[in-house]
C-alpha cells in the first residue's frame, strides 16, 4: 500500500487558533497552527493555512483528495454553511463552497464536538467502541454521539447538544437563553463563579488572596489550583460543579446506554472532573448501567478535531 493512499487535508478552526494537517494512514503530517482570523476573510485565511500544511507535509498537491473542516459552532442542516460561530462572529457564511473554490477540493464540515467525538472513537480513547459519546467541558459544554463508527446527527442535525439538558429549571441563565442548563451549572465559568462566591463570603482564604481586590482574577484555573492546595471554599466549589457534571453525564448515559463516555476539554480533562463524572454514573444510573458505562478522558488532545475532520473527508470519499 502506497503511503499516499487516502491522503486528505484537515483543518480545525478554533475560536482563537486554526490548526491544519494532512492525514496519511494513521499519521498526521505537516501540522500548522495560526491565530484564527475572524470576519469575512475567514475562508481565504483558512485556505492559506491548509496550503501551508500541504507544503509542510511533503505531499504533492495532487495527492490530496479531499478536505475535512471542524468549525466552532452549529452548521446549517446540510453542513455547508456556518450558521453561527460565537468567537469568529459569522452567520450563514458559505464556508464549504468558498473553500472548495479556493482549494479545488471537495469539502466536508462538521462542528468541533462532533469532529472531536469522531476522532476519539476512531483514533483515540474510545477506539472500537460501538456506542460512544464525547462530552467536552470547557467554557461551555458540547457533545458528539458516535454509533458504529459514524456520527449520529439526529432528525434535525442537532443531536448531541448535551450542554443544554436542563438540570435546574430555576438555575442560572445559560448562553442559549434558558436557565439551569448542564452547561450553565457545570462548565468552567460556573466553577469560577462558585469560587468568586466563596471568596466574597469569606469561605476561601486562598481565593481571597488570589483576587487581591479584583474578583476577575478568580478563574477556573485559580479555583482548581486552590482546591488542589486544600482550600475549603475552593473544594466546595469543585464539589458543587462536579456533582452537576455527574448529573449531566448520568443523563447522557441513561439516554444512550453507551459503551464509553469520553470526557475532554479544559475542565473535563482534569482528574477531579473525571472522578465526579464516574461517580455520577454510579450514583444516578440504574443497574446494571451504573457499572457498565466506562467514563474516560480523551487521549488525542488538540488532534481530536483534526482527526475527526480528516475522517469526515475520508468518509465523503467513500460515499463518492
Ligand atoms: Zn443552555
Amino acid at each position: 500500500v502506497s503511503a499516499t493512499v487516502g491522503a486528505v487535508a484537515a483543518v480545525d478552526i478554533g475560536g482563537t487558533t486554526t490548526r491544519a494537517a494532512v492525514a496519511v494512514g494513521d499519521e498526521l503530517r505537516g501540522r500548522v497552527a495560526v491565530p484564527t482570523r475572524p470576519g469575512k476573510g475567514l475562508a481565504d485565511a483558512v485556505a492559506e493555512t491548509v496550503r501551508a500544511a500541504l507544503a509542510a507535509s511533503g505531499l504533492a498537491r495532487g495527492e490530496i483528495d479531499a478536505l475535512g473542516v471542524s468549525v466552532p459552532g452549529p452548521l446549517d442542516a446540510k453542513r455547508r454553511s456556518v450558521a453561527f460561530t460565537g468567537n469568529v462572529g459569522l452567520r450563514h457564511y458559505a464556508l464549504a463552497e468558498r473553500l472548495e473554490t479556493a482549494l479545488e477540493l471537495p469539502v466536508t464540515m462538521d462542528d468541533d464536538a462532533n469532529c472531536a467525538a469522531l476522532g476519539e472513537v476512531r483514533r483515540g480513547a474510545a477506539m472500537g467502541a460501538g456506542v460512544a459519546v464525547l462530552v467536552v467541558v470547557g467554557t461551555g459544554i458540547g457533545g458528539g454521539i458516535v454509533i458504529d463508527g459514524r456520527l449520529y446527527r439526529g432528525a434535525h442535525a442537532i443531536a448531541g447538544e448535551v450542554g443544554h439538558i436542563v438540570l435546574e429549571p430555576d438555575g442560572p441563565p445559560c448562553s442559549c437563553g434558558h436557565r439551569g442548563c448542564f452547561e450553565a451549572l457545570a462548565a468552567g465559568p460556573a466553577l469560577a463563579a462558585r469560587g468568586r462566591t466563596a471568596a466574597r463570603d469569606g469561605r476561601s482564604p486562598a481565593l481571597i488572596e488570589r483576587a487581591g481586590g479584583s474578583m476577575k482574577a478568580i478563574d477556573t484555573a485559580a479555583v482548581l489550583e486552590a482546591a488542589q492546595a486544600g482550600d475549603h471554599g475552593a473544594l466546595e466549589a469543585v464539589a458543587a460543579t462536579g456533582r452537576y457534571l455527574g448529573l449531566g453525564v448520568a443523563a447522557v448515559a441513561s439516554m444512550l446506554d453507551p459503551d464509553v463516555i469520553v470526557l475532554s476539554g479544559g475542565l473535563g480533562g482534569t482528574p477531579d472532573m473525571l472522578e465526579w463524572a464516574r461517580r455520577g454514573v454510579r450514583d444516578h444510573c440504574i443497574s446494571p448501567l451504573d457499572s457498565l458505562v466506562r467514563v474516560v478522558n480523551g487521549s488525542l488532545g488538540d488532534d481530536a478535531g483534526l482527526w475527526g475532520a480528516a475522517l469526515l473527508a475520508l468518509g465523503s470519499k467513500e460515499v463518492a
